[in-house]
């Protein structure tokens, strides 16, 4: 029990006070570095917030620069391609609450590429970033303006005044424009498609406009063209085309025809080369200028040719096999070599025939050179080593990369016949065939000519030493049975309609 308070004596309580004044001093000491620890805490925590405010400032500014890298095409500063797709979405879609109509200008330039070719890519890109300037300094309210790859550009306007607003583009896109002290007048191209009068939605409305667009270019660019009924037929044409074409495929409506190769000393049939034939029920032969693009747009090309070129091989394999001929040819789409399992699949379809891999010829174009050079590379050297010969088609007609085609195993080389038009009547088209020859020579290939049409041709051709020829003059391309019969007539002894020809050409010797 506690003392009464007057029995404390003096000393008991000064020491009571000193340790309290002790436990007091001792609290406040530890109070203060507590507040020291506390301020230190939350000086820090203000410099970690700092700098996180400062981090997050940043990653915005990234996120925000990313973000417009990833909508803005580099070189104009414009919208991109994906960018543009997704405003025109947008924008249909509030023209479709508004009821608003909306007009897509699609923009191709004319002759960039001989003006990028000829001056070079730096005055190529100082041109598309004028056309970019223009575009925008034309640009009326609410315009989207976009720079869609290439050449090509797009604006997306109101759909009011459209022929005032077409014709001031075109206009616009017209003015000359000095690069490198040149004076070049661009020209461009356009097509417009409107919403919704045209198109409901954003994929066929672009395409309507591209309909537009290359209509204005096939009339000779500089000029505009607007979507309308001619064109909508057209592409109600092309949609049943497509559907029709996706069935034919299956059903087998598309087959071999054959056209013979000739040996150019004499004239007579040493290969066949397949060409697809489209037999429609209503429509008759539909020539593969026609399918073979669609089937290759549509994704049906690798179908298309695989069961082609298994019939074919079936076909023509006996007639190797008696020695009518040395070799099939058969031609390969670009598209193809761009599938990785192409050779593989080749060379499948050739084993379930009675085909020797030796007597086949892949036909290929050098546009591949253009396009992934290492994978048709890879697809070459292995269909090579099969024993398959290589030919590329077209010769003449473009890149000719021929340090490129030095390095690939070309068998056969195939001179275009849009070089062999002119050749023996114009000494110029001659001059300029026998150095194409050349060129083709120092590949160390067999040099087939194609589109020979008349005698003039063969003698001048024969006489600059080409190997084999092709074309009307021999034979056209024909079904099966046909060319099979006109074949063994040959090997019978009959006399080969250029026989005579083909003696002419021999006496003749032709300068290189
Ligand atoms: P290409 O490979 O250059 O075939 C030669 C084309 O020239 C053929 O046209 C042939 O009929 C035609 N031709 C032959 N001789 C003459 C001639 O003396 N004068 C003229 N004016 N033309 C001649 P076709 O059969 O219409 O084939 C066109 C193109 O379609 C072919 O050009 C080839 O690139 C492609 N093609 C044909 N069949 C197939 C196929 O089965 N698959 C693939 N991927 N493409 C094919
Ligand atoms: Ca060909
Ligand atoms: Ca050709």
């Amino acid at each position: 029990m506690d003392q009464p308070a007057e029995h404390i004596d003096a000393a008991v309580a000064a020491r009571r006070i000193e340790r309290e004044r002790r436990a007091r001093r001792e609290a406040e000491a530890l109070l203060e570095s507590k507040a020291l620890e506390l301020f230190q805490a939350s000086q820090d925590l203000r410099q970690v917030s700092e700098a996180l405010a400062g981090r997050v400032d940043e990653l915005e500014a990234e996120r925000a620069l990313t973000l417009h890298l990833a909508r803005t095409d580099g070189l104009t500063g414009l919208l991109n391609r994906g960018a543009f797709t997704a405003a025109l979405i947008n924008r249909l879609e509030a023209a479709e609450r508004s009821g608003e109509a909306v007009a897509l200008f699609v923009i191709d330039l004319d002759r960039f590429k001989h003006l990028n070719d000829s001056l070079g890519h730096h005055a190529g890109d100082q041109l598309l970033n004028e056309i970019g300037r223009r575009l925008r300094a034309g640009a009326l309210d609410g315009d989207v303006v976009s720079r869609l790859g290439g050449d090509e550009f797009a604006v997306i306007a109101s759909g009011e005044g459209l022929r005032k607003r077409a014709q001031a583009l075109t206009q616009l896109l017209t003015q000359t424009h000095t690069i490198y002290g040149r004076a070049i007048a661009p020209g461009a191209s356009i097509g417009v498609a409107v919403f919704p009068t045209d198109a409901t939605d954003a994929t066929d409305l672009q395409r309507f406009a591209d309909m537009a667009l290359y209509r204005a270019k096939a009339a000779g660019g500089s000029r505009w063209s607007a979507f309308d009924d001619e064109l909508r037929q057209a592409s109600a044409a092309r949609h049943s085309l497509e559907t029709e074409l996706r069935r034919a495929i299956p059903a087998g409506d598309i087959v071999p025809w054959f056209q013979p190769v000739v040996d150019a000393s004499d004239g007579r049939i040493t290969a066949v080369e397949v060409l697809a034939r489209w037999n429609h029920a209503e429509r008759g032969m539909i020539p593969p200028g026609v399918f073979v693009p669609l089937a290759e747009e549509l994704d049906l090309i690798a179908e298309l040719d695989g069961a082609l070129f298994q019939t074919a091989c079936q076909r023509a394999a006996p007639w190797v096999a008696e020695g009518l001929i040395d070799t099939v040819s058969c031609n390969v789409s670009q598209r193809e070599l761009l599938d990785p399992s192409f050779s593989r699949n080749l060379m499948r379809r050739l084993a379930d025939t009675d085909l020797p891999a030796t007597a086949l010829t892949v036909e290929i174009t050098e546009t591949f050179l253009v396009h992934d050079l290492s994978m048709a590379r890879r697809h070459i050297e292995r269909l090579a080593s099969r024993g398959v010969r290589i030919a590329l088609d077209d010769f003449g007609t473009g890149y000719s990369n021929l340090r490129a085609l030095l390095q690939l195993p070309i068998h056969t080389v195939k001179l275009d016949q849009s070089l062999i038009g002119g050749v023996g009547r114009d000494p110029r088209v001659s001059k300029l065939v026998r150095a194409m020859l050349g060129a083709a020579k120092s590949l160390d290939a067999r040099i087939v000519a194609e589109g020979v049409e008349d005698e003039a041709q063969a003698i001048f051709l024969r006489a600059a030493g080409c190997d084999r020829m092709q074309g009307y003059l021999f034979a056209r391309p024909m079904p099966a049975d046909d060319v099979e019969a006109l074949m063994r007539s040959q090997a019978a002894g009959a006399e080969a309609p250029t026989d005579r020809i083909m003696a002419a050409a021999a006496t003749l010797r032709v300068g290189r």
